[in-house]
């Protein structure tokens, strides 16, 4: 499995011509390497592979690291100057999305006469983009988690709840449930709060005829879930009924669609127009959805802006949001994975609109 990967960084190296890539992000460590700490470095040139790391981490690279090599530094810089002298590295690719500046300066000072330092950008953005049956299968046991975890916390939404209680209670539930840690900071808005797409748990709590956005997702084995679910507090007003109803509709149009090959720029626009044709085409300001993996948002976006296609085995979020300033917001979101035909839903709650009696 991983060689395959390499081989597809080898690719590249030769149509860059590269010498070697470095690779500082975990996310892309883990998947080329299999290292799941969070200290170290990978360097694959055309002939062998090295994985850098610290001392804290030289046992644990010995136990899950593929690569050719392992070797500990001090200072990783130094380490990483002495390996591309000695190879000899001279053209290297490195993640110009998330190595800092100041770090490549270093690097830059460090080699300077011996290595040229080349940016790379989108020709190494989508190599995790298509998920093979392994990373499918944990994606699908996290939406699990998901499931249960909500199936027992929903009792507590209602009203004198506050929204951070509801919030700890996911989180403790997934966490029990075997999860290794949240995804991001859950969101759960209620009521006016319902209006800020990015609304974190605070302290208010949640009142009778009041919709209630929970927007969250946990790890498992490195991989994420990711999913939001917007419920009635017992019967809410009819604006936010029609609002639901858009915004579900919008979100069922789009699974409906999408089919490998369309381009994610039209799949967004499925939904998009649909919300506009209903007048709120004002009020949903973010992309259709984004990929979820190693990462909760990775590579693919979907959005007005996306140049990329749909792609057999790629998992995405479709999450269309209504936000309306003062008076709430509806945002429902599953996890897909792209088929030969279509797509399946990887999330397992249902989205219909639920009116919790009380
Ligand atoms: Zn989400
Ligand atoms: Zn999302």
């Amino acid at each position: 499995m991983t060689s395959e990967r390499i081989h597809k960084l080898r690719k590249i190296l030769d149509d860059l011509s590269l010498d070697a890539i470095l690779f500082t992000h975990p996310p892309n460590i883990r998947y080329f390497c299999g290292f799941t700490g969070s200290e170290g470095v990978l360097v694959v040139d055309l002939t062998a592979t090295f994985f850098l790391t610290d001392s804290r981490y030289t046992q644990q690279a010995r136990g899950e690291v593929f690569s050719d090599n392992i070797r500990e530094y001090k200072v990783r810089e130094d380490e990483i100057q002495s390996l591309l002298k000695e190879r000899p590295a001279r053209r290297v690719g490195f993640e110009a999305d998330f190595l800092a500046f100041g770090k490549v300066r270093k690097l830059e000072e460090k080699t300077a006469g011996e290595v040229e330092w080349v940016p790379l950008g989108a020709e190494i953005r989508s190599l995790r983009g298509e998920k093979n049956i392994q990373e499918i299968d944990k994606i699908r046991h996290a939406a699990g988690l998901n499931f249960s975890a909500f199936e027992e916390v929903l009792p507590l939404i209602k009203p004198g709840k506050s929204e951070r209680e509801v919030a700890l209670a996911l989180e403790f539930a997934l966490k029990k449930l075997g999860g290794e840690e949240k995804a991001f900071d859950f969101i759960v808005a209620s009521g006016f709060r319902g209006a800020l797409p990015h609304g974190i748990a605070s302290e208010k709590k949640i009142c009778f005829g009041e919709l209630v956005t929970i927007d969250f997702g946990i790890r498992w084995e490195g991989y994420h879930s990711d999913e939001t679910i917007t419920v009635a507090v017992g019967q809410v007003p009819d604006k936010l009924e029609a609002v639901f109803d858009t915004v579900l509709a919008a979100h069922d149009r789009a699974i409906e669609k999408i089919r490998p090959g369309m381009s994610l720029r039209e799949i967004d626009g499925f939904a998009r127009q649909y919300i506009v044709d209903n007048g709120f085409g004002d009020y949903f300001g973010h992309g259709l959805g984004h990929g979820v993996g190693l990462e909760v948002h990775e590579y693919p976006v979907l959005s007005p802006r996306s140049e990329d296609v749909a792609v057999e085995g790629m998992v995405v979020t479709v999450e269309p949001g209504v936000y309306i300033p003062e008076v709430g917001g509806v945002r429902i979101e599953d996890m897909i994975l792209i088929t030969s035909d279509g797509c399946e839903v990887l999330t397992r709650i249902p989205k219909n609109m639920r009116i919790l009696s009380l």
